[in-house]
This record gives structure tokens, C-alpha cells and sequence, in this order.
């Protein structure tokens, strides 16, 4: 089942361009050329990630991300004319994931959709299990179960579990783990996962004895995949 995108583009030759590139991936594209067709388009589909231009004809680009963000959490990458600072930071705080300035490389908009859609595990929607099958991470349920028995995380501490265990034995420092859950624009989050590595200990260590996330002494954290393992 292919991955559906909308792309929202009144200059012709652009949206075209992105689905053709969008196309060669393997992604199923849509181009709607104004914004109330594209609103009568949403309310009968759910694309799985929206390509959106700010300037549109008859509903704005701002309107359709209002829209989208009050339906759910559909990933939306925005395109703009303006390089200025006052757009990026409109878009982000209409809820849009990710932001690109035309000009843009094809190219570039491509990594960016397959990178937002990893990030949001629309991409490997396989659910995750432990090489000694201990724990199962369902992406598209966004459930954890250690042992069988079901474990309810925050996001945080659901993408935390995710990182860590991903690359058993692999220590991560404070600072990566920070910067991977909560984006390198935000500072000084290093000391909170302190906080989240106890919450998520807490929570997995009520399904089973064993201390799977061991502390690394002046680094940060690592994952144990087996069990017994070295702590
Ligand atoms: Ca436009």
C-alpha cells in the first residue's frame, strides 16, 4: 500500500515537479491548485503527509494547516516564498513539522518527506521486536509490551524507549538523546531526560526485575538487550 501525499501548489510547474519526484519514490501524489479544492479533497481523503504552499488562491495555506491540525496530527511540510524569519516561525506555530524556502532542490524536499515521515513512523510502520524478543514497540498503536504485558508511556518517554533500544548497547549521551527527542532548536533539555530515564525505568521495571536501561558513568544511557547483561 503506497504512501499517500497531497501536495497543495498553485504554480503549476512546481507541483508537478514535486509529484514527479515524489512519484519516482514509490509515493502515491496528489496536486490540488487552490485551497477550497483542497479542502473538499480532505474531506474525503487522509493523505499520510501534506506537501502545502503558503499562498494560495481563495483559502490560504494557513487556513488548510488550522484545518488539518484540528482534524489530527497529518505531518505537514510548508512551502514558502519568504525567506524571513516571521514565516518559519508562522508556520511552525500553525503546527506545520517542517518548513522549506523557495527556491528548493526537488531533491532536498524528498529527504525532507522521507525524513518527516520516519520521524513519524509512517515510514517502517513494522512493528519493532528486540533481538531477544523481549520488547515489542508497535508504531502505528503506539504500544509498547515488555514481557507481554502492555506498558503505557508518555511520547516522551515512548521515543526515549525507541532510541535507546533501536541500538542495544549503544550508549547515548543526555545531550544526543535530547536533541533527537526534542530537536536541536530547543536548549538545556539535557537535564529533563534525567527525569524521563527514571519515569520510563520505573514503569518497565513493574513488568520485569531487570534493569534494561543501564547508566554509562559519564556519558548517559545505554540499552541491554539480553538478559543479565552487564550494568
Ligand atoms: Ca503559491
Amino acid at each position: 500500500m503506497a504512501i499517500k501525499i497531497l501536495v497543495i501548489e498553485d504554480e503549476e510547474r512546481i507541483g508537478r515537479l514535486v509529484a514527479a519526484y515524489l512519484a519516482r519514490e514509490g509515493f502515491s501524489v496528489d496536486v490540488m491548485d487552490d485551497g477550497e479544492r483542497a479542502l473538499d479533497y480532505l474531506g474525503t481523503h487522509a493523505p499520510d503527509l501534506i506537501i502545502l504552499d503558503l499562498m494560495l488562491p481563495r483559502v490560504s495555506g494557513e487556513e488548510i494547516c488550522r484545518y488539518v491540525r484540528a482534524q489530527g496530527e497529518t505531518p505537514i511540510i510548508m512551502l514558502t516564498a519568504k525567506a524571513d524569519e516571521d514565516a518559519k516561525v508562522l508556520g511552525l506555530e500553525l503546527g506545520a513539522d517542517d518548513y522549506v524556502t523557495k527556491p528548493f532542490s526537488p531533491r532536498e524536499l524528498t529527504a525532507r518527506v522521507k525524513s518527516l515521515l520516519r520521524r513519524t513512523h509512517r515510514l517502517g510502520l513494522e512493528p519493532f521486536q528486540s533481538a531477544d524478543g523481549s520488547l515489542v514497540i508497535d508504531w502505528e498503536k503506539h504500544r509498547v509490551w515488555l514481557r507481554d504485558a502492555a506498558v503505557n508511556l508518555t511520547p516522551t518517554e515512548f521515543k526515549l524507549l525507541a532510541i535507546l533500544a533501536k541500538s542495544p548497547g549503544r550508549a547515548f549521551s543526555r545531550q544526543e538523546l535530547a536533541d533527537r527527542i526534542f530537536g536541536l532548536e530547543y536548549d538545556g533539555y539535557e537535564d529533563s531526560i534525567y527525569v524521563h530515564v527514571k519515569n520510563l525505568r520505573q514503569k518497565l521495571e513493574a513488568h520485569s526485575s531487570e534493569r534494561r536501561i543501564a547508566t554509562v558513568y559519564g556519558i548517559g544511557y545505554r540499552w541491554e538487550d539480553e538478559v543479565n547483561g552487564s550494568v
